[in-house]
């Protein structure tokens, strides 16, 4: 099948099939739009079983990023590289060299970072031979930590703000007494959780091992619940910050919170679950806007002249873009995710 008819090609600009013969190196770049800016996406390393699986992954997160970057007000397009193969086998710092000249050769058309399987000293590699990768060193952080180049303060941050500003706009006008169930304590969730306890939230905490559980227990007085629970407890407001899908066709009926606000990638199993939420009276914030901390992070690192209140300034507006999508969704008396789709192509096809 050509590329061009492949279900998830969307008018991509550009793909490029890289393979470099000394070094074993295969990878997609796919850069789906640069109308507001150069696209920018991480490199992802997976054991893929074959170069169609890699197309398609490829693709589909290439065209996510462009929403992103859109919705999070970057002037950035939206693109991904990966590379085929599993990192904990076959990488190395000649393939690491080899990835940074592929980058290197589209001009700054398209810039890289850190995803799955890539770490930082592997971008440090590639950054040998490009000037187009993000994400090497850090100079700011959004929570007054020591920036280390993690991007999860920042996201945490971002759903922070846009949690507190659905509760805003659904419930009330402040987060005291408001009960919160954080489904995974990860980097990510743990720091949510803090930053809702400050404000005098209700926390409730779940996750598939112990280390941060207890913690949160102890510093943030939190409520620990079982993983198979975390999603049916009646809370205001329920934050997935662990893995994709977990508003599924299993899960929904059981929802008794009134709103879904969480860090995770693609919190729904499907698209049309946006309207099935909707029907619900459940106001969903989409994941791919309430996330974008980390990508404004990334984009900020980049400049010479941000500060961390710059980069924290520009994060709070994450609350403002939920509430346009959730004002113009009760207006078309559509599904915020829907929205959020058509205000993100509105912004890369008519702005530049
Ligand atoms: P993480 O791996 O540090 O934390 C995830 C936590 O979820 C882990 O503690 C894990 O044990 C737990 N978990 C896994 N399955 C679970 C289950 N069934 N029930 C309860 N807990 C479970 O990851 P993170 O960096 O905190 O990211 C969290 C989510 O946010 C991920 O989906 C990630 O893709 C997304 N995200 C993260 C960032 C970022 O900057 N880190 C940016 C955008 C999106």
């Amino acid at each position: 099948m050509s590329v061009f008819d492949h279900p998830e090609f969307d008018g991509h600009e550009h793909v490029a099939f890289c393979h470099d013969k000394a070094s074993g190196l295969k990878a997609i770049i796919a850069i789906h739009n640069t109308h507001l800016g150069p696209a920018l996406g991480g490199c992802r390393m997976w054991p893929y079983l074959n170069s169609a699986e890699a197309l398609t992954d490829v693709l589909r997160l290439s065209k996510g990023m462009t929403y992103k970057a859109a919705m999070a007000n970057l002037k950035q397009g939206g693109g991904k590289s990966v590379i085929i193969g599993d990192p904990r086998k076959v990488k190395t710092d000649d393939m690491m060299r080899a990835m940074g000249r592929f980058v290197e050769s589209l001009n700054g058309r398209y810039i890289t970072a850190e995803d799955s399987g890539i770490s930082v000293e592997n971008l440090q590699v590639m950054a040998t031979q490009s000037s187009h990768i993000a994400g090497t060193s850090a100079q700011y952080n959004a929570l007054g930590e020591a920036p280390t180049g993690n991007p999860a303060p920042s996201t945490a941050y971002g759903v922070f703000v846009g949690l507190k500003a659905t509760v805003q706009h659904v419930l009330k006008s402040d987060l005291r007494g408001v009960k919160v169930a954080i489904q995974g304590m990860g980097h990510v969730g743990y720091r949510l959780a803090k930053q809702l306890h400050a404000e005098g939230a209700q926390l409730y905490v779940a996750d598939i091992y112990p280390e941060g559980l207890a913690r949160a227990q102890e510093e943030l007085g939190a409520t620990i619940v079982a993983p198979e629970e975390i999603l049916t407890l009646p809370v205001d407001v329920i934050a997935p910050c662990a893995m994709g899908s977990s508003i599924n066709d299993e899960s929904l009926p059981d929802i008794r919170a009134k709103i879904i606000a969480g860090a995770a990638n693609n919190q729904l199993a499907r698209e049309s679950l946006g309207t099935a939420l909707k029907e619900k009276g459940i106001v969903y914030a989409p994941d791919y806007v309430i996330n974008a901390g980390g990508i404004i992070d990334i984009y900020h690192q980049k400049l010479d002249d941000s500060s961390d209140d710059a980069m924290r300034a520009h994060i709070a507006k994450i609350g403002d873009t939920l509430v346009e999508i959730y004002q113009r969704a009760e207006a078309e008396n559509r599904a915020t995710n829907l929205v959020a789709n058509q205000i993100a192509e509105e912004r890369f096809t008519t702005q530049g």
